[in-house]
């Protein structure tokens, strides 16, 4: 470990030690400017190209071309939960269809049935407790829904999508919730009328959430839509309609800087598939004493969640050796992470 600890955290996770060098060395005086781009205003020409060049470069690693938007939000991953529907549904009456894969799909499809007539078109959690997909044709799509919504990478219960379900609505629109493996490889951005994704587990710190909306979806939103959560505020705006996270957007900045010149998403994906092979191989070796639930041809590359044969009291004692090597192993209570 370059930092003396391995952070298997999915969130707020490990940036590039190169990416939190060039910050350190940029803190104080920003690039001659005498100032931190923390102090200064947001509609200077620093922070005006900062942003451009992130969006530029964000651009650039998934192809995402002028046809989609590029949005620069706050409120987290969460608060998406909300904008989706507001701004896809014509109104609270309008159905929406969820496939839920675990916690977080379900945090989404509840938020929705405030805003929409959101249902389940398939959920995992009775059988199997969410450690598989359906086949795609087995979801019970409705024709009428405004959108089909899906969570890309289950964080907790590390399940992820290797292909997407073509939406078979009326308006045609996949939306995904990609919080979790966000440019941890190259996806085909015009199969989705939405992405979106917290920055803090693959792009750069907590802060900013990140939102690459399909530009003919733009200025539909409900009448009761909060300014804040409507694409429209904020694709009319350059992400600069009140004040951003400055400071968050410029480090995304350079993580998709530091993506780049890694060989950009193909190569990302090369290198997460090798590391989660470590773990997978070494789980599936072990003869049933380390045990991963998930079926194996939806594996997660970004989350690998494990427990040990023996359960409770192992477990225990497995966490309290791993932290005297320097891995910090995420304990997480269901629902929070
Ligand atoms: N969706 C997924 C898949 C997540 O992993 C998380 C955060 N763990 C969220 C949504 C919520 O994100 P935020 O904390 O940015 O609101």
């Amino acid at each position: 470990a370059e930092r003396g600890v391995y952070n298997f955290a999915a969130g707020p996770a490990t940036l590039p030690l190169s990416v939190l060098q060039k910050a350190q060395a940029e803190l104080v005086d920003y690039r001659g400017s005498g100032m931190s781009i923390m102090e200064m205003s947001h509609r200077g020409k620093e922070f005006d190209a900062a942003i451009k060049k992130a969006e530029a470069d964000l651009r650039a690693l998934l192809a995402v071309s002028d046809t989609y938007e590029v949005l620069f939000l706050l409120g987290g991953a969460t608060t998406q939960f909300a904008a989706v529907p507001l701004n896809l549904c014509a109104s609270p009456s309008d159905p929406a269809d969820f496939l839920v894969s675990g916690s977080w799909s379900d945090k989404a499809f509840k938020e929705a049935k405030k805003f929409s007539a959101a249902s389940v078109a398939w959920s995992g959690k009775e059988e199997g407790k969410y450690t598989s997909l359906p086949p795609f044709d087995a979801i019970k799509q409705n024709p009428e829904a405004s959108f089909l919504h899906i969570c890309s990478n289950e964080t907790i219960h590390g399940v992820e999508f290797k292909g997407y379900p073509e939406p078979k609505n009326k308006s045609g629109i996949l939306a995904a919730d990609m919080s979790s493996n966000f440019y941890s490889k190259p996806v085909d951005v015009s199969r989705f009328g939405v992405i979106y994704a917290g920055a803090q587990k693959n792009v750069g710190p907590s802060g900013v959430t990140i939102a690459i909306v399909r530009k003919d979806l733009i200025g539909n939103a409900q009448p009761i839509t909060p300014v804040m959560l409507d694409f429209k505020t904020h694709a009319d705006n350059a992400s600069l309609y009140n004040t951003p996270p400055c400071f968050a957007i410029y480090i995304c900045g350079l993580v998709f800087e530091n993506l780049l010149a890694q060989g950009g998403l193909a190569e990302v994906e090369r290198k997460n598939a090798h590391k989660a092979g470590i773990l997978y191989d070494t789980i599936d070796a072990s003869g049933g004493y380390y045990i991963c639930p998930v079926e194996t041809s939806v594996r997660s590359l970004m989350n690998v969640p494990f427990t040990l044969a023996n359960g409770g009291d192992f477990e225990k004692q497995f966490i309290a050796e791993a932290a005297k090597e320097g891995v910090g192993v995420k304990v997480t209570p269901t629902g929070s992470r």
